[in-house]
């Protein structure tokens, strides 16, 4: 049995008191609900300290929402995995398709941030999904493939990480894939991570969904047999909707 994992990921939101607040009003309202499933948090790069001084010791992991390939240098507005980890983070959101789309990510430069996390000892949590011209014209399964293939290249071990698969279709837009639609994508990652890896690393990767997951549909979601969680962007930012999405993947 798989244990669910739900991340919140803050975008582009929230000052570092705004952050502050919103780690504070999660703790309180998720009080002893959450046991049940792993849970983090990855605010921007400025309020990680911050925040993640409120979690420190509770069960919320600090979570970074991107990382450089190198350790230093000149890299100007990029953070790298070991700066992360001395803030305190223990995992990092890697290929997420806003790093993709608007600041040109590929597969290889996916590749290697999750190299470079990975060696520093971080958790990786790497986006993978399709875009809706690419659902329509049927290449929805060889995207994948290729955006899992290019972002393991090179890893052996494959137990520090997670997939998020995140159709873009439905990331920030309210469409939300159907739990059919979602579990076909999760049961083809799964499938290609046996492969690759053989059965048993198949069988303990956790995959998460994530697009426009509220608490209407989480548990729905969650309930599908290769749904791991999920990777929760706008419904994050209301305390109360992540807690109840929290407590559908603890149920
Ligand atoms: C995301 O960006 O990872 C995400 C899933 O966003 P939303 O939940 O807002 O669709």
């Amino acid at each position: 049995m798989r244990r669910k994992i739900v991340v919140g990921n803050w975008k582009m939101n929230n000052t570092i008191a705004e952050s502050e607040a919103l780690a504070t009003e999660l703790l309180a309202v998720l009080g002893e609900n959450f046991s049940g499933c792993d849970v983090g948090i990855a605010p921007t790069y400025v309020a990680l300290e911050a925040t993640g001084r409120i979690v420190e010791g509770s069960d919320i992991q600090l979570v970074a929402q991107n990382c450089h390939y190198e350790n230093d240098g000149a890299f100007t507005g990029e953070v790298s995995a070991r700066m992360l980890l001395a803030a305190g983070c223990s995992a990092v959101i890697i290929g997420h398709s806003e790093r993709r789309q608007y600041f040109g990510e590929t597969n290889v430069t996916v590749n290697l941030r999750v190299k470079k996390a990975l060696s520093e000892g971080l958790n990786v949590i790497l986006c993978v999904g399709e875009t809706l011209a690419e659902r329509e014209s049927g290449v929805t399964d060889a995207v994948i493939s290729s955006q899992v293939r290019e972002g393991l290249a090179g890893i052996s071990d494959i137990s520090s990480i997670v997939v998020a698969y995140e159709p873009v279709w439905a990331i920030g837009t309210g469409k939300t894939a159907s739990s059919a639609q979602a579990e076909e994508v999760h049961l083809h990652i799964r499938t290609l991570i046996a492969e690759l890896y053989g059965d048993k690393p198949a069988g303990v990767l956790r995959i998460q969904y994530g697009g426009s997951v509220k608490p209407s549909n989480a548990a729905e979601l969650f309930s599908m047999p290769n749904i791991d969680g999920g990777l929760i962007g706008g419904a994050s930012l209301n305390a109360t909707d992540f807690a109840a999405i929290v407590k559908a993947a603890s149920a």
